[in-house]
């Protein structure tokens, strides 16, 4: 026995002193300085192969080193909206379906977009739908339900955001109440836009830029090239902020094509985000401290690929479904702190990711 304790000493005694204890040095995660999320509305896995299929090329997607999967279902419903979809992401907690910006419990809460501008940071949303619309919405309104388009726009009044890009001008200046909100926007320093034109013209400062009266058209159908220039519009203006900036950016439409079963609406439309995520981690790699996610509220349509020629070959799709489905959906992040984004995970714990990356702190 004490034969064997010895030998086992000495063992330990030669093995921890060939292979000493490594120091692990002390590796803080990543800060970036800026923070850009990007939405695809209703955009599963499904619909970014399709996108990859008929463009025959890979896609910005594919530029991505780190991935991870959101589990989607809400407060409500095995199978989210969008209003409790992206409020999930906003307020880090899940709602019920049609909840914009507050709890199970009908109650506001504070927003990631609502922390990063009482920190400092410049903030902006842009959208190819209405800005009230429920995703953007998410991010800055605190109402029981997304269809209070109106109550909506006045929430954009509470906060001191610096850019919005979308449509939805009607819900501002054609309101039961009277008020026209885009004066009391004026007053307030906004410089508005009415055209994509008028928006390019602003090169510093706080921009409302409101496209559309209601909706915004498709792609494919009068809207073209917007989502780009709009997005990169509002990283020119935000990146003037020494603080940094947090900006949502969202492809709204790719639901739409989704809900309608109609392959060449989402995949435009899909493509045109694509374009966007491009451009955007092309800001991200030159200016070396930015973090870019990219996810989906839920995905729409249970699409299945059976075939390669999704455009043209009917038998080449399978939609399940004209509403949304259960499925998990993918995360792409790039950028410092990036690694925080693989894994399997509920959608809400987005928004604690996104607050640790810009390194804020709930309740302050
Ligand atoms: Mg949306
Ligand atoms: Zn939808």
């Amino acid at each position: 026995m004490r034969l064997n304790s010895l030998l086992l000493a000495l063992s330990i005694f030669l093995i921890s002193g060939c292979n000493p204890p490594k120091q692990v040095p002390e590796v803080s995660p990543q800060k970036p300085k800026n923070v850009i999320f990007m939405i695809g509305d209703g955009m599963g896995l499904a619909q970014i192969q399709a996108a990859i299929t008929a463009h025959t090329q890979s896609l910005n997607f594919e530029r991505f080193k780190v991935n991870g999967l959101s589990k989607t279902s809400s407060a409500s419903s095995y199978i989210t909206d969008s209003a409790a979809g992206a409020t999930a992401f906003s307020i880090g907690k899940k709602t019920y379906n049609g909840a914009i910006g507050v709890d199970a419990d009908t109650v506001a809460q504070t927003t990631v977009l609502e922390y990063a501008e009482a920190a400092g940071l410049a903030t902006g949303l842009v959208a190819t739908s209405a800005i009230t619309h429920a995703t953007p919405a998410a991010f800055i309104a605190h109402q029981p339900s997304r269809k209070m388009a109106e109550a909506i726009a006045l929430d954009f009044l509470a906060t001191d955001i610096d850019v919005f890009i979308g449509g939805g001008k009607k819900y501002f200046n054609q309101r039961k109440d009277g008020h026209n909100l885009l004066d009391s926007l004026e007053a307030r320093n906004y410089q508005m836009a009415y055209s994509l034109a008028a928006m390019k013209q602003v090169v510093e400062g706080k921009l409302a830029a409101l496209l559309s009266d209601s909706g915004m058209p498709p792609f494919a159908q009068g809207r073209g090239e917007m989502l780009v220039p709009a997005a990169l519009k509002a990283i020119e203006l935000l990146h003037k902020n020494d603080k940094g900036f947090f900006l949502m950016v969202e492809g709204s439409q790719i639901d739409w094509g989704g809900h309608m079963n109609d392959m060449n609406y989402m995949v435009s439309e899909l493509l045109d985000f694509d374009k966007t995520i491009g451009r955007v981690l092309d800001f991200a790699e030159k200016e070396g401290n930015t973090l870019v996610v990219v996810t989906a509220d839920h995905e729409t349509g249970g699409l299945t690929l059976l075939g390669k020629d999704v455009l043209t070959n009917p038998d080449a799709v399978h939609f399940s479904t004209t509403h949304h489905t259960a499925v998990m959906v993918p995360v792409f992040a790039f950028g410092p702190g990036a690694e925080a984004f693989g894994g399997t995970y509920e959608n809400n714990t987005l928004f604690t990711k996104l607050m640790d990356a810009l390194g804020l702190k709930t309740g302050q």
